[in-house]
C-alpha cells in the first residue's frame, strides 16, 4: 500500500489543526482513499504533500550510480580481502 504524506491545510491555526497534522505525517492509504484529505484525528482539511519515494528507494548505490556521482570504487578492502563483484 502506498504511503502518502499529509499536512494540515492550516497548520498555523490551532482550531484547524492538531498536534498530529501540524507537522507532515505519513499515512498508508489505498489508492482510492488517497484523496481523502481529512486528518484522522481532528477531521480538519489536509493537503497532500509530494509523495516521498522512500518505499521505492533502493538500498545503497549501484556501482554505475556511484561512479556517475564521482565516487571511486575500491574493491580491495585491505588485509588481503578483495570484494568479489
Ligand atoms: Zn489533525
Amino acid at each position: 500500500m502506498p504511503i502518502y504524506e499529509y499536512k494540515s491545510a492550516e497548520p498555523e491555526s490551532k482550531d484547524s489543526s492538531c498536534y498530529m497534522c501540524r507537522e507532515p505525517f505519513e499515512l498508508r492509504r489505498s489508492l482510492d482513499r488517497a484523496q481523502e484529505l481529512k486528518c484522522p484525528l481532528c477531521k480538519n482539511p489536509l493537503v497532500k504533500l509530494v509523495s516521498k519515494v522512500s518505499h521505492t528507494k533502493k538500498e545503497g548505490f549501484s556501482a554505475s550510480e556511484a561512479k556517475a556521482a564521482g565516487f571511486t570504487l575500491l574493491n580491495n578492502l585491505g588485509d588481503g580481502v578483495v570484494e568479489k563483484e
